[in-house]
């Protein structure tokens, strides 16, 4: 294992490089298949770092370096006892079972000794992958139920949260949630369940779209039927009802809510006024620019950012952590969204500044109280 800590060569390294981290850059390299990886430990002043194990032929260190300054700000803002990590296996997902087996094997192994890092699934890798690192060295997240973790993208965990902070939203006297209209972009494990838990409160789903196309009824699409039809590996363009929509056109639709859950940058200053919704709810990960951000809050469209409105997969995961089960991941999911969405409404309309801000702001002031409690004095 070679680990490079020097300031300088951080710096180098990651643009992400200031004085919350990273702690530690490891690299590794697997001299018998030349496989190789990075971690990324960002800040540990919370606890040890979760972070998700991204398995991409291109994936850079700076890439996952940003990714990992995301997770220190998700998880502190979220208070849970991690701080944020992140891990990029540089291989092709898509190879061989017994190979993919082996590369993730021979990570857990490389990393063994790095405790300040607990590895979760990520693009390219998932349960089984987390169960094989578990078998080697007993520290992952996102596990099979038969060891203990939570199926959050089965339950919906992330879903929930955007759910809870369009509660928080209506809470706040911004929007009524019965009767609200709900475009979605992505119909996957976050896109699905959270139409699923809007439709709970009330509101109807009118626009959807996924990689294939996308479909739309004013009247409101069967949520339940396409949900089925999805898992039955239907595309959603594909399914006997609601009328054919241009793929990207559900950024524009006439809704209330819309919650990009596919990919990053959907909503750039290319389309952000043709938004149409008076609320947008982060589903994906940096789903809307920061120029779109700012195009959409002069524009009066609430948008709130990523990190506070999709935290309910990296809740659950600590909870699974922690021994917990599914009923308090959820009851924990539930009081941290609406809290945070609720400060971030309150801070941000008293100071005037965007959502993103607002959140930037209470997190790094997580992050630095939990950086006072460090020792100050080496031994
Ligand atoms: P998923 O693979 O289950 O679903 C993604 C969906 O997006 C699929 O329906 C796919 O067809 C669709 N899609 C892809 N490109 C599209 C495009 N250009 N236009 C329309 N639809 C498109 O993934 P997921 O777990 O639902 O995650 C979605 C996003 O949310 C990702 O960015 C992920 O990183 C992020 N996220 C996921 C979680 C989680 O708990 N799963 C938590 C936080 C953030």
């Amino acid at each position: 294992m070679n680990a490079a800590t020097d300031g300088g060569v951080l710096g180098s390294l990651c643009s992400t490089a200031d004085d919350l981290g990273p702690d530690e850059v490891v690299m590794l390299r697997d001299g018998r298949t030349g496989a190789s990886a990075v971690v990324v430990v960002d800040n540990t002043a919370c606890g040890p770092a979760t972070g998700g194990t991204r398995m991409a032929p291109d994936v850079t260190v700076d890439e996952v370096a940003r990714l990992a300054r995301a997770m220190t700000l998700k998880s502190a803002t979220a208070r849970l006892p991690h701080g944020g990590a992140k891990a990029g296996i540089v291989a092709d997902p898509a190879m061989p079972e017994r190979e993919k087996e082996a590369v993730i094997r021979w990570f857990a192994q490389a990393i063994r000794d790095l405790h300040s890092f607990i590895p979760g699934p990520d693009i390219g890798t998932d349960e089984r992958c987390m169960a094989w690192i578990h078998d080697e060295i007993g520290r992952s997240v996102g596990l099979p139920a038969a060891l203990g973790g939570i199926p959050l993208d089965e339950l919906g965990a992330t879903g929930y949260g955007l759910a809870v902070a369009a509660d928080a939203v209506a809470a706040a006297g911004l929007l009524g949630l019965q009767g609200a209209r709900v475009a979605i972009q992505g119909f996957g494990a976050v896109g699905t369940h959270t139409a699923r838990f809007l439709a709970e409160r009330g509101a109807s789903l009118v626009a959807v779209s996924d990689i294939g196309g996308a479909i739309g009824d004013p009247a409101g699409l069967p949520i339940d039927e396409l949900i089925a039809w999805k898992r039955a590996g239907g595309q959603v363009a594909e399914f006997a009802g609601g009328a054919l929509l241009d793929r990207d056109s559900v950024i524009a639709s006439d809704c209330e809510i819309l919650v990009p859950a596919a990919r990053p940058d959907a909503v750039t200053e290319a389309n952000a006024h043709d938004v149409k919704a008076m609320l947008v709810l982060e589903g994906a990960n940096i789903p809307v620019t920061r120029d779109a951000e700012a195009i959409l809050h002069d524009r009066g469209v609430l948008c709130l950012p990523d990190w506070i409105v999709n935290a309910g997969g990296v809740i659950c995961a600590s909870a699974e952590y922690a021994g917990e089960g599914r009923a308090q991941a959820f009851e924990r999911i539930a009081e941290t969204i609406r809290e945070n969405t609720r400060l971030v409404i309150e801070r941000s309309r008293q100071e005037s500044v965007l959502p993103r801000l607002a959140a930037e702001q209470i997190a790094l002031a997580r992050v630095r109280e939990s950086m006072s409690f460090r020792r100050s004095w080496s031994n």
